[in-house]
């Protein structure tokens, strides 16, 4: 029989009984035959635990060692899965990063995977043992550790399952699905039985973590089907495949937040060609990811220049803005970190007009103020004030009818 890859998220593994359920079920796939790689993040809250730690010895730690300790998590986590698993008279053995060969890029703490040489890991299957491989974690060409950005297991198991060919990568998580909006948000969320890898990447790239974004990139990259399942309760999930003729083409399928950015303007930047790009290519070096941009209407030779960027980066953002604010003697740089982003998102918008309208006025009704915009052709993104968001996502899920009706009732 063939190769399964399962994941379990920060939850599933957050105390010793539940690593013991996740063994359980690992055993369950094992003892029907089949070969078995699991990835696992460290246990809830510990990748926050190690971060403030290190910024309590420094507010700008050397990137190298960040990963060195932020890392640590997982390594915990897949010992830990392995001992239960032997407990139970299930063979397994535990691969970190670098055993494994999960070559990255040198991006740290950002990283991406380059490549993964399943031999080893093929070699602990053949042994009929179960691999336990630790996420979110990576090695470069010089032997340094890297992590993947945060969320990055769900990127190391679509990598290992690509690397193996496995039939399927499951993702077990504290949802047992996708829904069309967070379900811890929203009571009447919907599961989504089967979704396409472009809504999928959509949707995390606007904010629904249940998968991180780059899982999504490299599994349509690699054809790597991906389920969404939970761990705590055996129900079907989501699918998440190439997009199929009978995929329902409505308009609008989820809504998304973001609390993750924070608003960065930049006040009377002088309007002259070439600007745009001394503000943002040292931005983009450092590697920082600039997302909604706006610039006002030029008044007297002057604009002024709004962008978001992850809370994670402002610092370093604003570090590497100020020389260029200084030498176009730009007056002020204003931070706002209190602001979430709220999209919506379908392919059927393509071909309808009046979304955009409809998304807005159902944000003045609710008394929301609207401070950026953006579109592409299957989204719409606003940015308001963070306190709204509950407000804005429910009232959206409302407006567009994405609601299960027995959930309402
Ligand atoms: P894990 O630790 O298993 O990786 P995450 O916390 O990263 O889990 O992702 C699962 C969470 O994603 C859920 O608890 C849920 O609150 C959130 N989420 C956001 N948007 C959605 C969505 N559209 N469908 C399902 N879950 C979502
Ligand atoms: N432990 C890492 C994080 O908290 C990776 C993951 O959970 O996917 O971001
Ligand atoms: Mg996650």
């Amino acid at each position: 029989m063939g190769c399964v890859v399962q994941k379990y998220g920060g939850t599933s593994v957050g105390s010793v009984d539940r690593i013991r359920h996740v063994a359980q079920r690992v055993a369950k796939t094992w003892k029907a035959g089949r070969q078995v790689a699991v990835i696992v993040s460290a246990m809830a809250g510990e990748t926050n635990r190690l971060i403030d730690l290190v910024h309590e010895v420094s507010p700008e730690p050397s990137e190298r060692e960040y990963d060195v300790i932020v890392s640590t998590g997982e390594q915990v986590s897949i010992g830990l899965l392995s001992i239960a698993l032997q407990d139970m008279g299930v063979p397994a053995e535990s691969c970190l990063g670098f055993q494994i060969k999960v070559m990255t890029d040198s991006a740290h703490s950002k990283a991406r995977i380059l490549d993964i040489d399943p031999s080893r890991l093929k070699s602990v299957l053949d042994q009929g043992k179960v691999a336990v491989v630790a996420g979110f974690q990576g090695v470069d060409d010089n032997g340094n550790v890297t992590t993947l950005g945060r969320g990055g297991s769900d990127l190391s198991a679509v990598a290992v399952a690509a690397a193996l060919k496995a039939e399927v990568c499951e993702i077990y998580t504290d949802v047992d699905g996708v829904y069309t909006t967070d379900p811890n948000m929203c009571v009447n969320a919907r599961k989504i039985e089967k979704i396409s890898y472009e809504e999928m990447l959509e949707m995390a790239s606007l904010g629904a973590k249940v998968l991180q974004t780059r899982s999504v990139e490299f599994a349509m990259k690699h054809d790597v089907p991906i389920h969404v399942l939970s761990s705590f309760r055996e129900v079907s999930g989501t699918y998440v495949v190439k997009e199929e003729p009978s995929m329902e083409k409505v308009l609008v399928t989820s809504v998304a937040y973001n609390k993750d950015e924070a608003k960065v303007s930049l006040r009377r930047v002088p309007d002259r060609p070439g600007v745009a790009a001394k503000i943002f290519n040292p931005l983009a070096s450092a590697n920082i990811v600039v997302d909604m941009i706006i610039q006002n209407i030029s008044r007297e030779g002057f604009t002024d220049l709004t962008f978001t960027v992850p809370k994670g980066d402002l610092k370093k953002a604003i570090d590497i803005l100020q020389p260029t604010a200084e030498e176009l003697e730009v007056p002020e740089i204003v931070t706002d970190e209190k602001v979430s982003k709220i999209s919506i998102i379908g392919v059927g918008m393509k071909t309808h007009a009046g979304v955009a309208a409809k998304m807005f006025q159902v944000l003045f009704d609710e008394g929301i103020n609207i401070e950026m915009i953006s579109t592409s052709e299957i989204k719409i993104s606003c940015v308001i004030k963070s306190k709204y968001t509950e407000l804005a996502v429910r009232a959206l899920h409302d407006a567009f009818e994405l609601g299960d009706e027995e959930a309402e009732a």
